[in-house]
């Protein structure tokens, strides 16, 4: 039987591809929809994995106007996401503490987003004493105060690939395996991969951390670095609830650590490490950056002495982070072609923000006006 030429297809099939592919079924259900991902949709190696995602109420880097009411819009969409939707629990809401020097612009920027969150409960900072007695089993350096989000949303990531997936197949999306290895633009588009050349009337590029050379193609240069992060679990002498993330900023980058029972009750710590290329993509599960579990090891012995069980992570799993060079996510059309679309660089946030980014793509896609003024995330400014 001759392929379709499908209306829009979606590349790459991690939270951010799937929710516009999902979108977009939603919005139109006469399109004939293909989403591709290089991987199974089952395993993927991409940026999405992993057991577990969070969003706060805050954030610690100086944020726009747009990016702060796509943070409010998020988090609303995925509580109605929860009550109304999907069956399945896919989050729990939780304590973060956000640590540091007062002065630091980590914690300036936390309060500064927490207290711009509409109905922000007018707490400020807690002194260095009160954050000891309120939490006595956490070890916190002197010169640290701290920050309560008391409602942050932490997400199930996998069950949530896993509902978007079945949610878009049950609606008559179609999805399929294959490495794309060109894409020939056009009034239809060609997709080729080793396997099948797919024809589509428009495209959204939604390709992580691989996403560096396919846009070369396009002479759009987007820098981007893929960071490669290791998630280590330590396991907890029992129970400690409730426990609350922590975000610590410390010798000035942060490290987050969060309490999980993904494998039994378990810390779980996670920080961006060192730079890797494209080619270390093939195999991210070989990675391993021994000089971090060593500072990891040492931050949980510091930090969390008393808490943990083990002197060594229990489990290690590796991922990696895509950043562009001003954190800001590249979001839009392509400059000269119009039916490619861009949702890559989520540097760090996208799965947490993954609801008002599809909102955005899908309206592109749409040719709707987006709710945002979306021209901070234009591809354009990497030309
Ligand atoms: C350890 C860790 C913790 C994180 N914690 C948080 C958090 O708490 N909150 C938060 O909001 N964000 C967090 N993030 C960031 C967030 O996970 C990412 O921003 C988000 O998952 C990016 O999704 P994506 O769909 O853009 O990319 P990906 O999930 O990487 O998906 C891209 C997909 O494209 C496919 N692909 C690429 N090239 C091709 C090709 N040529 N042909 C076919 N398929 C292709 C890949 O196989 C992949 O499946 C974290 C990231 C890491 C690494």
């Amino acid at each position: 039987m001759e392929s379709p030429v499908y209306d829009a297809t979606v590349l790459g099939g991690g939270i951010i591809g799937r929710s516009i592919a999902l979108k977009l079924i939603k919005a139109k259900p006469e399109f004939k929809v293909l989403l591709i991902d290089q991987f199974s949709m089952s395993e993927s190696q991409g940026s999405s994995k992993g057991r577990s995602k969070g969003i706060q109420k805050t954030h610690w880097v100086k944020e726009t106007d747009t990016m702060r009411q796509m943070r409010i819009d998020s988090l609303q969409e995925w509580e109605s996401l929860q009550m109304t939707v999907c069956p399945k629990t896919i989050m729990r809401k939780h304590e973060a503490l956000f640590v540091g020097p007062a002065d630091c612009p980590f914690m300036m920027y936390t309060l500064d987003s927490l207290q711009k969150y509409p109905g922000f409960d007018g707490m400020g900072y807690m002194s260095n004493a009160s954050l000891r007695e309120q939490y006595p089993n956490i070890h916190f350096s002197d010169d640290c105060v701290g920050l309560l989000d008391a409602s942050e949303l932490c997400l199930a990531a996998d069950t949530i690939l896993e509902h978007i997936l079945e949610e878009f197949e049950n609606l008559g999306g179609t999805t399929k395996k294959g490495q794309v290895t060109e894409i020939t633009p056009g009034d239809t588009i060609n997709i080729s991969t080793k396997e099948k050349v797919y024809q589509t009337k428009k495209i959204v590029i939604a390709t992580g951390p691989w996403s560096g050379p396919m846009m070369q193609e396009y002479g759009i240069d987007i820098s981007l670095k893929r960071k490669h992060a290791m998630e280590m679990y330590w396991k907890l002498k029992k129970p400690y609830i409730p426990c609350p993330s922590l975000f610590e900023y410390k010798n000035k980058s942060m490290v987050w650590t969060n309490y999980t029972t993904e494998h039994g009750p378990c810390l779980k710590i996670g920080f961006p490490g060192e730079i890797i290329t494209h080619e270390d993509l093939h195999d991210v599960n070989k990675l391993h950056d021994k000089k971090m579990v060593i500072a990891m090891t040492k931050y949980i012995e510091d930090t969390f002495g008393e808490m943990v069980s083990t002197i060594k992570p229990t489990q290690i799993e590796n991922c990696v982070y895509t950043f562009t060079k001003d954190g800001k996510f590249i979001l839009g059309r392509h400059p000269e072609k119009n039916n490619i679309f861009f949702a890559v660089g989520m540097s760090g946030r996208g799965f947490g923000y993954s609801p008002a980014i599809s909102n955005i793509v899908c309206d592109l896609v749409l040719d709707r006006q987006p709710k945002y003024d979306i021209s901070e995330f234009d591809v354009a400014r990497f030309k």
